[in-house]
């Protein structure tokens, strides 16, 4: 039987339809950006698998890293024990965090980061209740008769239209009420949605922020592009109006940066492009350099500090059986050492500045009737094909991943929203073989 036939018969693949399946690709092996399958074809990982992978694939300085380590010590409970790589990558990432943050929480993945950072944000309210309203005597009663209250006046979220935080429940109630979370709708928390900020909509959302200021305990977002809401771009000085207000009434700012982290806007982080800083970040995806599952929630010392007393119930009760895992924070440590290299910093700015002269090419060269809102931020490039229905069920996306497969390139548009977001250890060589086959690509929709 081949791998697809056992596959076949074993396999759940993720978000994808298991009725009339186009046969999985058998990938058995990947070198730098490219990924090789059974038969010897080679594809440019033109998306970095699914935004995660910074260094290309199998990368020789990560991997020793991760054999190292995994002779040393692979995993280890992290309540009552600690080690080296999670110390390490805490201060690492401390001291090049965009904000003031002094304290690292680890969990699995980009899901676990924002659902643990929805409940540092909402329990961090709990905690100081008693100093917000002055109902602590009534709740400590209410406490010894083990009914223990969770009245407190600021649960609600504020998050972006059209935003994605992840698959969980939590993470899904924040997220964009789509296709994705249908059916599950009756089940999510309720959340209060502002579009992305506009020149328009602006005084709009500062109304909203107004009416609701007393009761929202957090806003979270993924800070100027949305990720799987189609690589859609807003603006760093609008986006910084909202996040003044905000803190303005002590709302906790959460910027999910799980996709924009490491370099892929063109700056260390995107919310370095953004004057007032979040009070919680959640990172994930090019953490380990795409080599290993691991989340990251960070906070501030206001929001730890508000967990640190005598009273045992304001303990923050979440954790994971992989917490830390020290094989997962030595690939992370690992990859920050080529990221902050020179030679990555640079490479980062030069595929940002190819982006740049690529568009510039197609608009001076080509009508462009087929395709709209071309638009590049750092490492990424994106723009909506002409064709059917914005939306991510839109079918045009199959079509053409596997046009950009036959002429050796992986890419995976969400819907009808064509993008790159290549791992930085691209060739010159291959870079513009992505940039023909995207060209090949808008040529082909004019026909
Ligand atoms: C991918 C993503 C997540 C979810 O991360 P997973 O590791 O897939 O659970 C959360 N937020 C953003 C912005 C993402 O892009």
């Amino acid at each position: 039987m081949s791998l697809v036939e056992r596959d076949k018969k074993v396999i759940w693949h993720p978000f994808t339809q298991q009725k009339n399946m186009l046969s999985p690709v058998p990938i058995t092996k990947g070198k730098d950006t490219l990924l090789f399958d059974e038969n010897g074809n080679t594809y440019i990982d033109a998306i970095s698998s699914w935004w995660v992978n910074l260094h290309g694939h199998a990368n020789t300085y990560i991997a020793e890293k991760l054999y190292q380590q995994a002779l040393q010590l692979e995993q280890v409970i992290f309540a009552g024990f600690t080690h080296e790589p999670a110390v390490n990558l805490a201060e690492r990432l401390l001291a090049i965090l965009p904000g003031n943050f002094s304290k690292i929480f680890y969990s699995d993945n980009g899901s676990t980061s924002t659902e643990v950072a929805l409940k540092m944000a909402i329990q961090y309210w709990w905690n100081k209740r008693e100093v917000e309203n002055g109902k602590w005597k009534i709740e400590s009663k209410a406490r010894n008769n083990s009914q223990l209250t969770t009245h407190h006046s600021r649960t609600k979220i504020l998050a972006f239209n059209n935003s994605y935080h992840g698959d969980t429940f939590g993470a899904m109630s924040v997220s964009d009420r789509s296709v994705f979370t249908l059916a599950f709708h009756n089940l999510l928390f309720e959340v209060i949605f502002i579009d992305t900020p506009t020149k328009e909509n602006i005084q709009q959302i500062q109304s909203v922020i107004q009416q609701h200021k007393n009761e929202i305990a957090a806003f979270i977002y993924e800070p100027l592009v949305q990720g799987a809401g189609g690589i859609k771009m807003y603006d760093a000085d609008l986006l910084n109006t909202i996040l003044s207000t905000l803190k303005q009434h002590n709302i906790i700012c959460i910027a999910d940066e799980v996709m924009t982290g490491f370099g892929r806007t063109g700056k260390l982080f995107a919310s370095e492009y953004v004057d007032v800083k979040p009070d919680i970040i959640c990172l994930s995806k090019g953490l380990t350099g795409g080599t290993m599952a691991l989340g990251v929630t960070a906070c501030t010392s206001e929001i730890y500090n508000a967990y640190v007393t005598d009273d045992k119930l304001k303990t923050f009760f979440h954790g994971h059986s992989f917490t830390a895992n020290p094989l997962a924070c030595t690939t992370a440590l690992a990859s920050l050492d080529l990221l902050l290299k020179d030679d990555c910093l640079q490479k980062i700015k030069w595929i940002a500045e190819q982006h740049k002269k690529f568009i510039h090419q197609l608009t001076i060269n080509h009508s462009l009737l087929t395709i709209k809102n071309l638009r590049i931020l750092g490492t990424i490039l994106a723009f909506e094909i002409v064709s059917g229905k914005d939306e991510y069920l839109n079918s045009i996306s199959t079509t053409i991943t596997q046009q950009a497969m036959q002429m050796g390139i992986y890419i995976r548009p969400l819907g009808n929203t064509v993008y790159i977001m290549p791992p930085y250890c691209i060739t010159e060589d291959e870079l513009d073989k992505v940039y023909r086959v995207i060209l090949n690509i808008i040529q082909q929709s004019e026909q």
